[in-house]
């Protein structure tokens, strides 16, 4: 089977692609755009087998079994070239290497630069292909791919067409998962990325996540855990505790969402036990968990103390008195 065809989703873009290719109209510069994870190399992969195949079919569809669709499914064929950065940088030599191999000569339908991560193209790589991408060499095609379209140079964007790639729905990503409870939650998690999705079922993530929600349902349910609690000694990990913050973060972002959709929420059975907690918080100390969550985040990220972040972060909670006039004991 072709490539594109196995893509998830992305229905309508690769629709518009395979149309814009029948009418001779797929432009040469191609700039894939979206979130990390969700399919933009596979389908300028899948695009790319479309431009090979020797055998396409009227409808635009690639064979999957001609030579050209073989070598493209293993991942190496001579008329693509692949460029990626290495240790986030994508330099010079990378435009040589793009500008020596369109100076050879070509008989084939078509010749194609993929570059990934494009954002990481220097400015003098950038500058070094601004002519080439400006004006390809005859059935020269440039597709790059990022999730950080600001950060690609003015210039290179300026010379090609945006493609938006948005992130999957939990429907497409579904195809991926079991139905079971913890499947509905990791989809949330991935917030429409494969990639993410695949590290959420990973048994580290899943013993982390766990870890995560085990802190966030005592911080919100035993009034003693802030001040007497053993969370001090659980945080030293600092890569750990970034991971937590972004799973609470996630929590809050799952709680509201969950109210604001749901009739019968007062009784929190649709909820993740570790939310439960929140029931009796007001909602707007749960949207200052959520925002000031964020400046947690940075803060630990900026190597702050992160015993005194996490302190002031749950003070929010103390700011502002439960709903069943509950408030923490200070101790002596
Ligand atoms: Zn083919």
């Amino acid at each position: 089977m072709e490539i594109l065809t196995t893509v998830y989703g992305h229905d309508r873009v690769k629709e518009v692609l395979r149309r814009a290719f029948l009418q001779g109209a797929l432009p040469y510069q191609l700039l894939f755009v979206g979130p990390e994870g969700i399919g933009k190399k596979k389908i300028a992969w899948g695009l790319s087998q479309i431009l090979l195949c020797q055998r396409l079919s009227d409808q635009g569809v690639a064979c999957g079994q001609c030579s050209s669709c073989l070598k493209i499914q293993s991942g190496f064929h001579e008329s693509i070239l692949f460029i990626e950065p290495e240790k986030n940088l994508i330099k010079i030599e990378k435009a040589r290497e793009i500008q020596s191999f369109l100076s050879l000569s070509h008989d084939e339908k078509a010749r194609i630069v993929i570059v990934d991560n494009a954002h990481f193209l220097n400015q003098q790589a950038s500058n070094a292909l601004l002519k080439l991408v400006e004006e390809p060499p005859a059935r020269v095609y440039f597709f790059f791919i990022t999730h950080r379209w600001a950060q690609v140079l003015p210039t290179i964007r300026s010379r090609m067409t945006k493609i938006p790639v948005a992130p999957l729905s939990e429907e497409d990503l579904s195809r991926w998962m079991e139905p079971s409870n913890e499947a509905t939650e990791l989809l949330r998690f991935a917030r429409g990325s494969v990639k993410e999705l695949l590290e959420q079922k990973q048994e580290e993530s899943s013993m982390v996540r766990q870890e995560a929600y085990e802190l966030f349902q005592r911080f919100f349910s035993d009034k003693n855990y802030l001040i007497l609690g053993d969370w001090r000694d659980r945080i030293k990990d600092k890569d750990k505790l970034i991971l937590y913050i972004r799973y609470w973060l996630t929590s809050l972002h799952e709680y509201l969402y969950q109210k604001n959709k749901q009739d019968g929420f007062n009784q929190g059975e649709s909820l993740l036990p570790h939310l439960r907690g929140l029931m009796d918080y007001h909602d707007d100390v749960i949207w200052s968990l959520w925002e000031k969550g964020l400046t947690l985040e940075a803060g630990v990220l900026g190597h702050r103390d992160p015993v005194l972040l996490l302190e002031e972060w749950l003070l929010v909670t103390e700011d502002k008195q439960k709903k069943k006039g509950f408030s923490y004991e200070l101790m002596d």
